[in-house]
């Protein structure tokens, strides 16, 4: 049996984003091909309106996937194409930005606690340009498995296996088939999801602590592992601990980003930028 190892770690970054929204760049920026097919995850969570009641005011995306999973409060989206959406607390909105979306992302709350996570999947060439998408999916859509031991897995997107249990996840998505899934461990729990052989793994340690065998040290919350390409994943945690687990096959194409514009080349990012000036940014 060969066990995933841990190619590196990272800790988030403190930023903002958006009108002034404070939250969390777990990656992204340079170097994305580390991450690949992923470019990038913030995490964002305060109980400070102050820090969140900006929001993301009208703002357009091109060439990949945005995957907002809210842990708590409730987000409103707007987009060009007259989808209203209430994101809530468990909720997972999965937008296909393909050839154009312009949207707003408003905190739809005056006070208590805003928390959750932006994903950012990157599509593959021959899709970048193809018709935008957008799907809601409320929590009561969204597969809870309760496993032995007590560890209980949110599959959002891909299948789990773990344990002799099959689980179908509310999204699959062709070329890169993500595997995404929010993992509980009570203290003393384990678990050993399965991945495919030659898919990115990545994990983020939101609460708690981790422990990932093979590794020596337990892994705190706030830590991202990318581990290797091929072999086992068994997790462990002595206290307990909340993972995110994120699987994908890599592209291998060129990445090419300018803010909310990933593409394949500069002339394609040149066109974008043209298009969102002259307004035909969503146009097919
Ligand atoms: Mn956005």
């Amino acid at each position: 049996m060969t066990l995933r190892t841990v190619l590196d770690t990272h800790i988030g970054q403190a930023t903002s984003d958006g009108a002034g929204v404070r939250l969390t760049r777990v990656f992204g920026g340079p170097g994305p091909e580390r991450f690949d097919p992923f470019l990038m995850l913030d995490e964002f969570g305060s109980d400070n309106p102050d820090e969140y009641i900006a929001g993301f005011p009208a703002h357009p995306h091109r060439g990949f996937e945005t995957v907002t999973y809210m842990l708590e409060g409730r987000m409103r989206h707007e987009d060009h194409m007259g989808n209203v959406g209430l994101l809530g607390a468990g909720g997972v909105q999965w937008m296909t930005a393909a050839r154009g979306v312009i949207h707003s992302e408003m905190p739809e709350q005056e006070e208590g606690v805003m928390r959750g996570f932006q994903l950012w999947l990157n599509l593959p060439a021959k899709a970048k340009l193809g018709p935008a998408g957008y799907r809601d999916i409320p929590p009561a859509e969204i597969p809870r498995v309760r496993l032995e031991g007590g560890v209980e897995v949110v599959v959002i997107a891909g299948q789990l296996r773990a344990s002799g249990v099959e689980q179908a996840g509310a999204v699959q998505r062709p070329d890169t088939e993500p595997l995404y899934l929010d993992l509980h461990l009570p203290a003393g729990g384990a678990v050993a999801p399965a991945v495919a052989d030659g898919h990115r793994v990545l994990l983020y340690v939101y609460e708690g602590s981790l422990s990932l065998e093979g590794h020596p040290q337990p892994v705190p919350a706030g830590r991202l592992l990318r581990l290797s390409e091929q072999g086992e994943v068994r997790l462990g945690s002595e206290a307990g601990a909340k993972v995110l687990l994120i699987a994908g096959r890599p592209l291998g194409e060129p990445i090419m980003q300018y803010g909310p514009f990933v593409m394949n080349s500069r002339e394609e990012i040149e066109q974008a930028m043209r298009d969102f000036r002259a307004g035909t940014l969503t146009e097919g």
